[in-house]
């Protein structure tokens, strides 16, 4: 029998919900509460981009200052699940098509490059944020999506070297205590992370190398003025020689050409109520984050310390209530692990990622601008990177030319920053799914 689910309550702060890993960190404090007048850098955007992007000049000697328009952790950056993947959408064959071989293959290695950085730089910091070289589980939904995985799979470790493992569904119960699923690969790379552990000490390294932060500081207005820009903010103007828009999927009309450029989507979580031990441990009995080869996918994992569930999914493109997202992703994830029925959960969160219209992360500059952003829903490692690598292009360090300059940064005509579209398609392409699953699930049963 199903137990009643406890909903989820917002929280004073979170503005999307009750986020899980908002319970495990310490209040996130800004440095002075008005930005300064004059500096040589300022960053609008207190997110994985933004902040790294900062404490990099900062540590080339800049005057910094991050402003961001809520309390500082308020955007996806210590809201998200936490996996960390190579990041890149588009295959080798397909950037090939765009780029040409030389460059497609650049690009994916920055996917590579930014895994293995993220990874590098948490350790040489010294950051604690539970972050571990764990694996992913991708399952397979379907048997025709096994075969396919395999496929793919296989190619990318021979093009690419990616270590992997195949898991049959006979063998599934090992990586996942689930029937849902017809088996899937292990990518060994992959790594997860608590995210807000990850900000609280991003945000302490840039305190640490000197950058002025300040929260509750919307910026209204970009000007330039002669060699330098003026940014207006209701706490006071900032007058700076640079300016980093890291506003991700929070662009606004703030800068209108790059809100012509992302997609904001939503996307949700929950995490369940504590569990006991033993279920954990059948339902996930290695540490590996996992998803699955629906087209509207399912990311999951346990939480750092066993206890939950942290189970996530785009169950809707434009639903800003948490309140309405979560009895979606609980009948979701029930349809996957049915011994969570006895089950509630007691958190329940969104956030707005940014897609783009190439799938590609982007970074460079525009009037002078220079921006990073458009991780399509996978930034926790492409948004460090990117916002290290801008930091460092902006200071004249030649270490950051990325494979992505000058790529073009395309937009549609009649898109101005509303994803109209996209409700309608998150609906077609969840009900495909699903019918998808359901036909597996007859095939299964006549094979039987
Ligand atoms: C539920 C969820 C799950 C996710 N799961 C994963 C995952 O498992 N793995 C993964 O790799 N990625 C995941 N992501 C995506 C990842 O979190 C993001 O790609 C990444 O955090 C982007 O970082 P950012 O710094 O660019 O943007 P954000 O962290 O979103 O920061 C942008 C900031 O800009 C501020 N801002 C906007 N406009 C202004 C303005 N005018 N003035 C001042 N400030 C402004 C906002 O307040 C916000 O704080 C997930 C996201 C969500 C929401």
């Amino acid at each position: 029998m199903s137990r009643q689910v406890v909903q989820a309550a917002g929280t004073a702060n979170s503005g999307a919900g009750n986020v899980y890993w908002h319970d495990g960190i310490a209040a996130l404090v800004p440095t002075s509460t008005s930005p300064m007048a004059k500096v040589d850098v300022v960053v609008i955007g207190a997110g994985y981009t933004g902040l790294h992007a900062a404490i990099t000049a900062a540590r080339a000697g800049r005057a910094t200052q991050v402003i961001d328009m809520h309390e500082l952790g308020w955007g996806c950056s210590t809201r998200n699940g936490g996996q960390i993947s190579p990041s890149i959408k588009p295959s080798l064959a397909a950037l090939t098509r765009r780029y040409g071989a030389d460059r497609a293959k650049a690009v994916r290695n920055e996917g590579y490059r930014s895994l293995e950085w993220v990874g590098s730089f948490i350790k040489s910091e010294g950051l604690d944020c539970d972050y571990q070289r764990c694996g992913r589980f991708h399952a397979a939904h379907t048997p025709a999506h096994f075969e396919s995985l395999v496929r793919d799979t296989e190619r990318l470790g021979r093009e690419e070297d990616v270590p992997f493992e195949v898991v049959s569904r006979a063998n599934q119960h090992t990586e996942l205590g689930t029937d849902a699923y017809f088996g899937g690969v292990v990518l060994k790379q992959h790594a997860s992370l608590d995210p807000a552990k990850y900000f609280s000490g991003l945000l302490d390294l840039a305190k640490k190398a000197g950058v002025a932060v300040t929260d509750d500081c919307p910026a209204l207005d970009i000007k330039r003025e002669g060699n330098a820009f003026i940014v207006t903010t209701p706490k006071g103007d900032i007058r700076a020689e640079n300016v980093v828009v890291a506003t991700n999927g929070y662009s606004t009309g703030l800068v209108p050409w790059l809100q012509r450029r992302v997609i904001p989507i939503g996307t949700y979580m929950i995490a369940t109520d504590p569990l006991p031990k033993a279920l954990i441990d059948k339902l996930f009995p290695t540490d590996r984050v996992a998803s699955d080869t629906c087209k509207v996918i399912y990311y999951y994992r346990p939480s750092p310390d066993r206890s939950r569930i942290l189970f996530g999914g785009r169950v809707s493109a434009d639903e800003t209530n948490p309140a309405i997202s979560g009895p979606k992703l609980h009948h979701d994830m029930c349809r996957i692990f049915p011994e969570l029925a006895n089950y509630g959960y007691t958190h329940s969160w969104t956030g707005k990622v940014a897609f783009t219209f190439d799938t590609l992360a982007h970074l460079g500059q525009h009037a002078g601008l220079y921006y990073a952003m458009g991780y399509c829903g996978s930034g926790i490692g492409m948004a460090s990177y990117l916002g290290m690598r801008l930091g460092q292009q902006l200071v004249g360090n030649p270490e950051g030319a990325t494979a992505f300059d000058n790529l073009q940064f395309p937009t549609r005509p009649l898109y101005f920053g509303k994803p109209w579209f996209l409700p309608s398609v998150v609906r077609w392409y969840r009900f495909r799914d699903h019918w998808q699953i359901k036909r597996a699930a007859g095939d299964t049963r006549v094979m039987a």
